[in-house]
């Protein structure tokens, strides 16, 4: 397993959720998202009325799931979590409509993968909160129309290209997550510390946000994993120098890149003096599946600028030279 994977690992999941922020305020970051959002809360509080659906797009690890429980908090009702591929047939989803309290919050994660048959359960519900369902077979099967609590969905996705037009404008509110900002990377760090009772002075905190890779997640493991290093091998408080040495130990380099963005990068400088070379060649010289290498390694490192996608293939740009130490060739 990646150590730099923004996908929860292992038992991570329990972890986490003692670390999870659970008011807006508490909330590091996402400036825009956060203030939108709490404009719609009051407003929808102020007329007592429930908050229009909301949709979460962004890569994993950014706080999609955190957000959801926050809204529910904020507005003061339950949540009900489920997954696009829990929700196999059109009753499952009925079962959990049916089951809503007025004004919960219903979280679908992986909301696109949720099948067409029951994606189409869930327009009536999301539009007018009804159901149609269709009682007996043959002849005599009628259908029947059936009034839910209104209630708030809250989809999360990672790929908002993927979503069905139809679902995706049944949707009011539209929020996409960035990658976050050192600073608020090292606030979240600092906060992580605090709840997991550990030392950690500021050069530390700062050096584990900026291996983060732009992800909460990611900083919080990296934070974890440190700290039993701490552990063992000094009194438990995490200097610079402890920080750096565990990191790199762990084998993420001062961006955050690991050994397969290293053998990406540099397969691309050794193979095709730095490209364009195609998605298909690259897979086939590194030994990865192409959509692997496009879905999870190559995000980060084109939104770094160290990989640049042209219409020929893939390019490293002079940064990742910079990055190695190597000489930027002639062209
Ligand atoms: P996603 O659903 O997008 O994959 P999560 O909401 O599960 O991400 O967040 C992953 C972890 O990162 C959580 O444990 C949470 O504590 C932490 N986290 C995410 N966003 C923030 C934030 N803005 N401030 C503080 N911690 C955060």
């Amino acid at each position: 397993d990646r150590i730099v994977t923004g996908d929860v690992l292992g038992e991570e999941e329990i972890i986490e959720q003692s670390l999870r922020p659970q008011t807006l305020q508490q909330y590091i970051g996402q400036h825009k998202v956060k203030s939108h959002l709490d404009i719609f809360i009051k407003a929808a509080k102020m007329r007592s009325e429930t908050l229009d659906h909301v949709l979460l797009y962004g890569p994993p690890g950014l706080g999609k799931t955190t957000l959801a429980t926050i809204i529910a908090n904020e507005m003061g009702v339950q949540i009900r979590t489920t997954s696009g591929p829990a929700i196999e047939r059109p009753g499952d989803l009925a079962a959990v409509l049916t089951s809503l309290e007025p004004g919960d919050v219903l979280f679908i994660d992986e909301i696109h993968r949720l099948n067409r048959s029951v994606e189409e359960v869930l327009y009536p519900a999301m539009e007018d909160f009804c159901l149609d369902i269709v009682i007996g077979k043959g002849p005599s099967a009628r259908s029947v129309r059936l009034d839910l609590p209104p209630f708030t969905l809250v989809g999360a996705t990672t790929r908002a290209g993927l979503l069905s037009s139809p679902l995706r404008d049944r949707f009011g509110v539209l929020s996409r997550l960035e990658y976050y900002q050192e600073e608020d990377l090292a606030s979240i760090v600092e906060r992580t510390a605090a709840i997991l009772d550990v030392e950690i002075d500021e050069k530390a905190t700062f050096e584990m946000a900026r291996r983060a890779r732009g992800t909460p997640r990611i900083a919080n493991r990296l934070l974890r994993r440190v700290r039993d290093f701490a552990q063992v091998k000094g009194d438990g408080a995490i200097t610079e120098r402890l920080a750096n040495e565990a990191l790199e130990m762990l084998q993420v380099d001062r961006l955050g890149l690991d050994h397969i963005d290293h053998k990406l990068l540099r397969g691309i400088i050794e193979k095709f003096r730095g490209g364009p070379v195609g998605l298909d060649t690259i897979s086939a010289t590194i030994g990865e599946e192409s959509h692997t290498i496009e879905d999870v390694y190559e995000p980060y490192l084109l939104q770094i600028g160290f990989l640049q996608r042209t219409p020929r293939g893939r390019i490293v740009t002079p940064l990742v030279y910079d990055h190695f130490q190597l000489e930027v060739p002639d062209q």
